[in-house]
């Protein structure tokens, strides 16, 4: 059973390894900074074993070995520091059902995204080149006599959209990053990079079908919400 009270703890970022962990407070008042994953009891080293209470603090167990699932600190699983003593339980995260899990726990950490599904300023817009007239960033979008455009043109409004959407800084855990929106709501748009019509996958080089979805997609099916 997943530790109820994990969650109690405040989301901050690993200065080494980037990793989204949970702060917490020990007894004493330290701050002991505890990794997002459940580990299993048996796979974590006797005196890195972790518990949160309901009021969230978190209390190492010592040698005790009172549930199936216990929390490690980060610190002791930290890809930056590699702990030969934690190498069965890295490899437990990278498989199956404790993959899932992280995954799902990462999702839960999604920062909010809803200023990215807010239209931008024709202003904002123009902050970023346009990959279809190539004006430069500041500049308004041409038109074919040379006239300055009043409106940007709709690959610059894209453009802006996949920018923003590359900025915003995503949970990760064990090094890994999980930020794309699913797969199947992503294909729900057209593709403005290679023009594939709604619920068709990308098309590659030579038209050949692709399993990823162009950047483009992403962030067409981003600004769409
Ligand atoms: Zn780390
Ligand atoms: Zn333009
Ligand atoms: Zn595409």
């Amino acid at each position: 059973m997943p530790s109820k009270y994990a969650d109690l703890g405040t989301p901050t970022t690993c200065p080494r390894c980037g990793d989204t962990v949970r702060r917490h407070t020990d007894p004493d008042g330290v701050q002991i900074d505890l990794d997002i994953r459940d580990a299993p009891t048996r796979l974590a080293p006797e005196g890195l074993r972790w518990r949160v209470t309901g009021n969230g603090t978190a209390i190492n167990l010592g040698w005790a070995d009172p549930t199936d699932t216990v929390r490690v600190a980060h610190e002791d699983v930290c890809t930056a520091r590699p702990q030969p003593d934690v190498a069965e339980l890295l490899a437990y995260w990278r498989r199956g059902a404790a993959r899932a899990a992280t995954q799902a726990a990462l999702e839960a950490l999604q920062p909010d995204v809803s200023d990215l599904r807010r239209t931008p300023s024709r202003r904002e817009v123009r902050t970023v080149a346009c990959p279809q007239c190539g004006a430069v960033a500041g500049q308004p979008c041409g038109a074919p006599n040379g006239a300055a455009r009043y409106v940007n043109h709709q690959q610059r409004v894209t453009a802006f959209h996949a920018d923003r959407y590359r900025s915003i800084p995503g949970p990760q855990v064990g090094g890994q990053r999980r930020l794309q929106p699913p797969r199947e709501q992503v294909r729900t748009v057209a593709c403005p990079r290679c023009s594939a019509p709604a619920n068709a996958p990308c098309n590659g080089a030579r038209g050949k079908e692709r399993t990823s979805h162009h950047f483009e997609r992403v962030a067409a099916f981003t600004a769409s919400c």
